[in-house]
């Protein structure tokens, strides 16, 4: 074997999961086709989940400076487009229809527990991928630019990967490698989905007289556009079709047709900065794994990018498998706790799927699209409706249907702050699981500091909480009750004898 395991594909899910791995010190070789890091525009914010993803692996300085960085930009981008009105307060979109923080009821329960990772938000794509980057180097991980995955053999003990002009084996191969992926379509998983109908454009152009164009996301009788929040940021999407040849260049006489088409203003486009073109094909792989060969991110699913999920989507795929994978390549816990990696992460991203599915019904510029839209605006328009909207985009919803009746079990752990100064998240910045004891722990259970470390503490602000068991990705396996031993072996190991 020449490393554990090899990722196809350098992306921002690649790039995750391969950090996650070398905390644990498996060895990871990443194969990426591009010679360096993408710069498309693509996502411009974070969700909740990847915001604590990051915490949780000390990163939040860097989340911190990238966003600072992104709003410096969003502020001279406002400042220059003329009255001195604060911005709209802002919660997110569904459907290009706006939901304003106005009415956001903050006290709901699901938005509790965040800590200082629900500060964080506004962060890109290439930030994102320029954060992993210098971290997987930091970590070690075998990155190898330039390198195109070409086709693999695999067998029931590992993987051997074609690359020009070599081969190359490991224990498990790991699908990164987007959308279009290699991996997915060569070792036969299904793909089942919904068909394209939509062309859309993201870019960032140089115009004459930008100021013409509206700021924000508007529906047209001809499609929907959107403007800002940076300097030339400009997204179209008509309903005509998916595009004929995805990997066509994009030229400028493209860009400022699209958007003359949906606007109606005669916008000039005087230069391209960067531009990607996209469509709203819905497809799900029916499981992340056969055999020795797994799949993560877009390579797993694609969908549209309404609702800024994919990204997200992805990077949650790669918090829950790399741990996973450490303990079985490590012979920690045996083979099949990987199937919990598709148990778990294939109905969050069936839900993303449905959720842009339902976007795209909602954007149609047909009368019986533009009645229902106008029902949904209503209900938005509620602190109800903009508080289930917001929970939904943010991704605290979110958990995993596992064993125990506590109601954090499944969730993501909330950043208790403990008595000793320290927060949860700071005891899961190595990639380890904990165990904190609260002072509740059932006395009979056999704790083997060698599976999971127990910090014994006291956490004033929860002093009915007995314990919580903590995985490595941030989710909750028991917070009380009689199930603790059951918990510690599944996710942790049985104790040795
Ligand atoms: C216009 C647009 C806007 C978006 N906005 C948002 C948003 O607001 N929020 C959000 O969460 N998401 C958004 N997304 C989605 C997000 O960009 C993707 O979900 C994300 O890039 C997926 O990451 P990935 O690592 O799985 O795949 P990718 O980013 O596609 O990375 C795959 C990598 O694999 C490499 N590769 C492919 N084949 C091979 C091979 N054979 N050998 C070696 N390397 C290979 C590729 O070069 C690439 O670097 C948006 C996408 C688009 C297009």
């Amino acid at each position: 074997m020449n490393h554990d395991v090899i990722i196809a594909g350098g992306g921002p899910v690649g790039l995750m999961l391969a950090c996650e791995l070398r905390l644990h010190g498996v060895s990871v070789a990443v194969l990426e086709r591009l010679t360096e890091p993408d710069r498309t525009i693509k996502a411009g914010a974070i969700n909740v989940p990847t915001a604590e993803a990051f915490y949780r692996r000390g990163l939040l300085p860097e989340l911190a400076a990238a966003q600072d960085e992104s709003m410096a930009v969003f502020r001279s981008f406002m400042k220059d487009r003329g009255p001195a009105k604060p911005p709209p307060k802002f919660a997110g979109h569904f459907a290009a229809i706006w939901l304003s923080a106005d009415l956001l009821d903050e006290s709901d329960p699901d938005f509790a527990g965040q800590g200082p990772a629900g500060d964080i938000g506004f962060v890109s794509q290439q930030q994102i991928e320029a954060i992993l980057d210098r971290r997987a180097a930091e970590l070690g991980v075998d990155v190898r630019r330039g390198v195109e995955v070409t086709g693999f053999d695999a067998d029931d003990t590992g993987v051997t990967v074609h690359m020009e002009p070599e081969s190359m084996r490991a224990s498990w191969l790991v699908g990164c490698d987007g959308g279009r992926s290699l991996v997915r379509k060569a070792a036969g998983f299904e793909f089942p989905g919904t068909a394209p109908e939509i062309t859309g454009h993201q870019a960032v152009v140089e115009m004459d007289g930008p100021d013409r164009l509206s700021r924000g996301w508007h529906m047209t009788p001809t499609g929907t556009y959107a403007h800002g929040p940076n300097p030339g940021r400009v997204l179209t999407v008509e309903f005509d079709g998916p595009p004929a040849d995805r990997d066509a260049e994009i030229t400028m006489a493209e860009l400022e047709k699209s958007l003359r088409a949906v606007s109606g203003v005669d916008v000039t486009i005087t230069g391209v900065r960067s531009a990607t073109r996209f469509t709203d094909n819905a497809r799900q792989a029916t499981t992340y794994r056969l055999g020795h060969v797994l799949l993560a991110g877009d390579a797993a699913h694609v969908h549209s990018p309404f609702g800024g999920q994919g990204l997200n989507l992805g990077i949650g795929d790669a918090v829950n498998l790399g741990w996973k994978l450490a303990a079985v390549v490590r012979g920690r816990l045996p083979e099949d706790l990987l199937d919990t990696y598709t148990a778990e992460r294939h109905p969050i991203g069936a839900w993303v799927l449905d959720w842009t599915r339902a976007q795209i019904a909602l954007m149609r510029p047909d009368p019986h699209a533009r009645a229902i839209r106008a029902v949904v605006g209503e209900l938005v328009d509620t602190v109800a409706g903009t508080t289930y909207f917001a929970k939904k985009i943010s991704g605290v919803w979110q958990r995993y249907d596992l064993p125990g009746d506590h109601p954090l079990v499944g969730r993501s752990a909330p950043d208790l702050p403990l008595d000793d100064g320290t927060r949860l998240a700071d005891h899961l910045r190595g990639g380890a699981g904990v165990l904190l004891d609260l002072g509740g722990l059932p006395s009979h259970v056999d704790l083997d500091e060698g599976r999971v470390r127990t910090v014994r503490t006291r956490c004033p602000d929860e002093p009915n909480l007995p314990g919580v068991l903590v995985r490595p990705d941030g989710v909750v396996a028991w917070a009380g009750g009689d199930a603790l031993a059951d918990a510690l072996t599944t996710w942790f190991g049985a104790r040795p004898k």
